[in-house]
């Protein structure tokens, strides 16, 4: 068949949510037999809530996200509010992960305020997993996988099988369950090139998800529910190196130190050729959001506009506007 989510045989969806989102997936696909593009967007949206509903029926608190993977309900609020931002009390959606839930009449709630919605987003450091997300990029030269491979021979650290989802571009979101404290910070490219870490604050695009890129599916033979990170992995993702040279990782001078923003987000922004130096910087700045950086990186990543000749007005309309997705 084609490569969507609703045929996969290891998709999350059973029982009667399986039914449901297969007999509306054939109806479609008899319609339109174009190869590659049997979706439209509205098919997307309830492929996007079926599974939502079912992560959420295993204890994962979910969002609805836009094709750009960024929080689809738009916020009440005007941005003017730097400093206290609003986290929800106001009562109101639109509050980004903080919406997050795993009731799924608020699920439904959510993805109804938002029929744009074709993608979910599941939050990472909550109860019951307090999930940590290991996002490994195979884009742009870097080669996630081999890395981690490599930082985990390093550091002795033995894998197990856990859930594991690919992405459109070839990539593999790896959950591990983790403890409730200490937080695992969210980080792009700082344990290696390629590795991205989804922690307190993050979340990962969820099976079952359409972006502009293609689906997000789970890896046949996957648990169904997150393995708990190997103790020597979890140290690692608590003492990230400064270093993204992944034979270089020496422990951070002091545990707390103010994080480094992504580095590899930032050469890609300065390193933006004539007429790729917007994508680039909304590409960058929407990366940022979602890894729970976009606050953390906003200045960081104006910077780098800056120095490519984009104006700072410019540059931070772009910023928020990825913001704002
Ligand atoms: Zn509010």
């Amino acid at each position: 068949m084609d490569t969507t989510t609703g045929s996969h045989p290891s998709t999350p969806v059973d029982g009667p949510a399986h039914r449901s989102a297969g007999a509306s997936i054939d109806r479609f696909t008899r319609r339109s037999p174009r190869p590659g593009h049997p979706y439209r967007r509205e098919d997307h949206h309830t492929t996007a809530l079926t599974h939502a509903l079912v992560a959420a029926g295993r204890g994962y608190a979910v969002i609805p996200l836009t094709r750009a993977k960024l929080p689809a309900v738009a916020s009440p609020h005007h941005a003017d509010q730097a400093t206290a931002p609003c986290r929800g009390a106001c009562g109101q959606l639109g509050h980004g992960i903080h919406d997050a839930t795993a009731d799924p009449l608020a699920v439904r709630r959510l993805f109804a305020a938002a029929p744009w919605a074709t993608a979910y987003g599941i939050a990472c450091g909550v109860p019951p997993y307090h999930l940590i997300g290991i996002d490994l990029d195979t884009k742009h030269g870097a080669d996630g996988l081999t890395a981690l491979r490599l930082l985990a021979e390093e550091h002795h650290v033995a894998l197990p099988p856990t859930v594991t989802v690919r992405t459109p571009s070839g990539g593999h979101h790896l959950y591990f369950s983790g403890p409730p404290s200490p937080p695992v910070p969210n980080s792009a490219g700082r344990l290696a090139p390629g590795i991205d870490i989804r922690g307190t604050g993050g979340y990962l695009v969820g099976p079952g998800s359409h972006t502009s890129r293609g689906a997000y599916t789970l890896t046949p033979g996957t648990p169904r529910t997150p393995t708990p990170a190997p103790p020597a992995l979890l140290h690692l993702l608590t003492h990230l190196p400064h270093t993204t040279h992944p034979h270089n990782t020496r422990p951070r001078p002091t545990p707390h130190t103010p994080s480094t923003p992504a580095p590899a987000l930032l050469r890609f922004v300065r390193t933006a050729p004539n007429g790729q130096r917007n994508a680039r910087l909304f590409w960058a700045a929407c990366r940022a959001h979602e890894s729970g950086l976009g606050q953390e990186m906003s200045t960081a990543l104006t910077t780098a506009a800056l120095h490519t000749g984009l104006s700072e007005r410019e540059a931070r309309a772009t910023i928020a506007s990825a913001g704002r997705q």
